[in-house]
């Protein structure tokens, strides 16, 4: 497995690799890798000739009050799993190397950053979206790797690549979940004991709002999400910053199902953020009728 810092051994690297034909996959991360990062790396591996994963922490998509400081990180660790997965290649550049003295220029990904998650994070999708142009271009993957956990991310990603026309092809992956139901997250690792058994209910409203689409056929959006809110809120530590159910391809809210809809959340166990969604699909309702 090579470990590469350097944005020009990367980029000498990769033009190599597609001189000689070899497909290219990227998977990238922030480090503090677990199971949901896995499935990437698997299915990049199953998928392509040499997998690359990409381990930055990407100070431009925190907000000044944000945990960047905080955000977990284990190089030592993420190397230790990524090895028995038979990756190639894990390129770990540093922040200067990303970011150089004097660097300015921003993507700005427009409205579709500013809903849902972007409503809370201003900034944060432009962010993402500069992070990854930069990755596609110095990696050169054919394909990228994405978890539908971070679902608006996966949308935003969407847009840049048909936009900016990066011809890659975007693999969305499912969110990879512990036995209750916790989608799995860098992030978890901040709850205490108490805090981590209340996480749960985040799942637990998603597939409540499930129930209240296909088994009970409710259409009235308004309503599916004031029942999840309250759901919600039976648990003491929890605290619903966004319950929305929107399209797939623009995330627009919408007053009556008309499946297939995401429902997207985001809910603070204590002082912790979480975020969750799952997708109801046409057919779901049509198998219970
Ligand atoms: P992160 O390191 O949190 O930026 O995540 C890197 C990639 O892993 C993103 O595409 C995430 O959507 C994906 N990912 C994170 N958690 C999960 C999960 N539980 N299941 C599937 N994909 C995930």
């Amino acid at each position: 497995m090579q470990i590469i810092t350097a944005i020009e051994d990367m980029q000498a690297l990769s033009s190599r690799l597609l001189s000689e034909k070899k497909n290219i996959g990227l998977v990238p991360t922030m480090g503090a890798l677990h199971e949901g990062h896995l499935g990437l790396v698997r299915r990049s591996k199953d998928e392509n000739d040499f997998t690359v994963v990409s381990i930055f922490v990407n100070p431009s998509q925190f907000g000044p009050n944000e945990d960047f400081n905080e955000y977990p990180r284990d190089t030592e660790g993420d190397l230790d799993k990524l090895s028995p997965c038979k990756v190639d290649a894990v390129f770990i550049p540093g922040a200067d190397e990303m970011y150089p003295e004097g660097f300015s220029t921003s993507i700005n990904i427009g409205n579709i950053g500013t809903i849902l998650c972007g409503a809370s994070r201003p900034g944060h999708f432009n962010g993402v979206a500069t992070v990854v142009a930069k990755l596609f271009n110095i990696v050169m993957p054919g394909r990228a790797y994405f978890g539908q956990k971070d679902f608006q991310q996966t949308v935003v990603i969407g847009k840049l690549v048909r936009e900016l026309d990066f011809g890659v092809d975007i693999v969305v992956c499912p969110t990879v979940r512990g036995p209750d139901g916790l989608a799995m997250s860098s992030r978890n690792g901040y709850l205490s004991d108490e805090e981590r058994k209340a996480a749960p209910i985040l799942y637990k409203a998603l597939k409540f709002g499930e129930e209240l689409i296909v088994s009970n056929g409710i259409v009235n959006a308004v309503l599916i999400k004031e029942e999840m809110r309250k759901l919600i809120h039976t648990e003491p530590l929890a605290a619903a910053d966004y319950v929305e159910i929107v399209t797939l391809g623009r995330l627009e809210g919408v007053e009556k199902i008309e499946l297939p809809v995401a429902i997207c959340i985001a809910v603070k166990i204590g002082k912790t953020r979480l975020i969750d969604n799952i997708v109801v699909e046409k057919k779901q309702v049509e198998d219970v009728r």
